[in-house]
């Protein structure tokens, strides 16, 4: 568009010097011809006044013989005969004029000669004269009609001139406010485009941000659950967890606090950043665990506070809580330093609650697992191993010490009289008394010794690498323990227990877990016939001796 308009404007330009110039060449024309018609008429007045002085001056020659005058009037003959040649160089393209002023060349030739006799005393040919001014006055009248006729033209050049300059610079004045409008509005087009691609390269921008943003957010959440999937336990669980939103949320702190088994503490499990949430809280103490759902705390526009804080809350924080099947497990704690922070842990909203998710399906799942696990192996009244896992711990901790070659012991505990107890108490009470004993047996063990409920108020030991010694002196001091048991059930406490005791000895005993657990049991009942209440380590009979 700028293009074709530079194009018209040059042509236009180039149009309007090209009239200017032929407008100027005619007015100069028409100037030349108004004043070459003006140099004939002043040759022709000339001629005029010439051939007036002629006669004027033959007059005064005849009338005194005055040679002056005579040579006056020669003189002005002569400038008459050169004023008909100059006239016929200035007429010569006037086919009229040129025929007078032949006649003139003609008149004032006679003329001439006239006046150069005019000594002798010859009279001026009156004839010649008057045909040389009747000539002269015809060429005036013409000329003066010419002139006439040039001025004219020369005016309507003028006009035409002036007509045409001023419309010229009317247009070119139209051309360049049209030139000007077209750049300025080209000058805007662009500025407009510039900014609407600005803008648009900014929204671009923006989206692009906004993409990978999510893409590195759904990449970090599928890497934490396949890492999360991985973990064996809660721990790991929250150790992953408070790894990944310290990576999902930059510029927080924060902490998983979770609810202990008897729900009325939640204590922190796991923290990224130096968050101001206690240890240790009820659950009573954070708005969003009593409310059920994710809480903002924020200057403005929620000013209430949790209580879960030891010294000053501070300003900014979010409490999510952590929920599985229904069941709250605990809360996620963040804590945001600005406003720039909790606009960026806005965005990540998805996230954070996809990743809450996550660990508490993690935890919830784990949880179940390490429940089923414990059903199948502990003993549900005392918390004990149950039999079969004794059977198997027992075939395993046989290998090693036959590798080592080192002494294992089997202890068995029957409680004594416990039938009796049973009737005076009833059931309950007994199961208290069950209870009682196996945390007796807990408190008296190694971590590496495995207790078990064997059957009834039957219990087993396993003491790996413990030699006879060691293993009376553990055997005697959960004996005394057990008779030191005194529990309240119901108004009335309870007490007074005793239990008898049999160990057998890994290989001199016997060398498979079935065999010595009979000779352990061999040796409880030995303990038992022996009147109870003590330990009896076995014998072999003497017979197969
Ligand atoms: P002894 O000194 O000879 O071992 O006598 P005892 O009465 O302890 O022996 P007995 O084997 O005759 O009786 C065992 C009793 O243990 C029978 C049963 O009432 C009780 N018992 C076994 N299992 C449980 C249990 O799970 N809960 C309760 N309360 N009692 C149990
Ligand atoms: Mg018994
Ligand atoms: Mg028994």
């Amino acid at each position: 568009m700028l293009l074709v308009a530079a194009a018209g404007t040059v042509l236009f330009a180039s149009g309007g010097g090209l009239l200017l110039y032929w407008n100027t060449q005619r007015l100069t024309d028409s100037a030349q011809w108004v004043q070459h018609t003006d140099e004939t008429l002043n040759v022709l007045q000339r001629a005029s006044l010439l051939a007036e002085r002629i006669e004027y001056r033959s007059k005064l020659y005849a009338l005194a013989g005055d040679e002056d005058q005579l040579r006056r009037a020669q003189t002005a003959a002569n400038a008459l005969t050169v004023s008909a040649e100059h006239l016929a160089v200035l007429v010569a393209d006037n086919r009229n004029q040129a025929a007078n002023v032949a006649n003139l060349k003609s008149c004032s030739a006679t003329l001439s000669e006239a006046v150069d006799r005019l000594t002798q005393r010859s009279i001026l040919p009156q004839e010649a004269l008057g045909l040389c001014q009747k000539t002269v006055g015809l060429m005036t009248d013409q000329e003066q009609l010419l002139l006439a006729a040039r001025t004219q033209r020369s005016q309507q050049n003028q006009s035409t001139s002036v007509i045409a300059e001023v419309l010229l610079a009317a247009l070119s004045i139209a051309v360049l406010i049209t030139l000007f409008a077209l750049l300025v509005r080209d000058m805007l087009q662009r500025q407009r485009f510039t900014t609407e691609t600005r803008t648009m390269n900014e929204r671009l921008g923006e989206t692009i941000q906004a993409l990978e943003d999510q893409a590195s957010q759904s990449n970090l959440l599928s890497s934490a659950r396949d890492e999360i999937q991985l973990c064996l336990s809660v721990d790991q669980v929250y150790a992953a967890a408070a790894s990944t939103f310290s990576r999902l949320l930059p510029g927080t702190s924060g902490s998983l606090s979770m609810l202990d088994n008897s729900r009325r503490t939640v204590e922190l499990v796991a923290g990224w950043g130096e968050s101001a949430i206690q240890d240790n809280f009820s659950p009573e103490a954070c708005c969003g665990l009593r409310s059920g759902q994710a809480r903002w705390r924020l200057p403005g526009s929620s000013e209430v506070h949790c209580s879960h804080f030891a010294d000053l809350p501070p300003e900014r924080y979010l409490c999510r809580p952590i929920i599985a099947h229904g069941e709250t497990l605990g809360v996620c704690y963040v804590q945001c330093q600005t406003d720039l922070v909790v606009e960026s842990v806005t965005g990540h909203s998805d996230g954070l609650r996809h990743l809450v998710q996550i660990v508490g399906m993690a935890i919830a799942t784990l949880n179940l697992q390490s429940k089923l696990e414990n059903q199948s192996i502990r003993d549900p009244l005392t918390g004990l191993f149950n039999r079969r896992f004794m059977e198997l711990s027992m075939e395993r901790e046989l290998a090693r010490a036959a590798r080592r070659k080192q002494i294992t012991a089997v202890l068995m505990i029957d409680l004594d009289h416990f039938k009796q107890f049973n009737d005076h108490h009833g059931h309950p009470a007994g199961d208290a008394a069950l209870k009682a004993v196996a945390e007796v047996l807990t408190e008296n063990i190694r971590a590496e010794d495995v207790a078990c409920r064997y059957g009834g108020e039957e219990f087993a030991v396993i003491l790996p690498e413990t030699a006879l010694d060691g293993a009376r002196e553990r055997a005697e001091s959960i004996l005394d323990a057990i008779r030191k048991i005194r529990f309240r059930f119901g108004n009335e406490t309870r007490e007074g227990f005793t239990a008898s005791a049999g160990l057998a000895f890994f290989p001199v005993d016997g060398n498979t877990s079935e065999l010595l657990f009979r000779r352990a049991d061999a040796a409880l009942y030995r303990a038992k016939d022996l009147g109870r209440n003590q330990l009896v380590l076995y014998e072999a009979p003497e017979e197969i001796v």
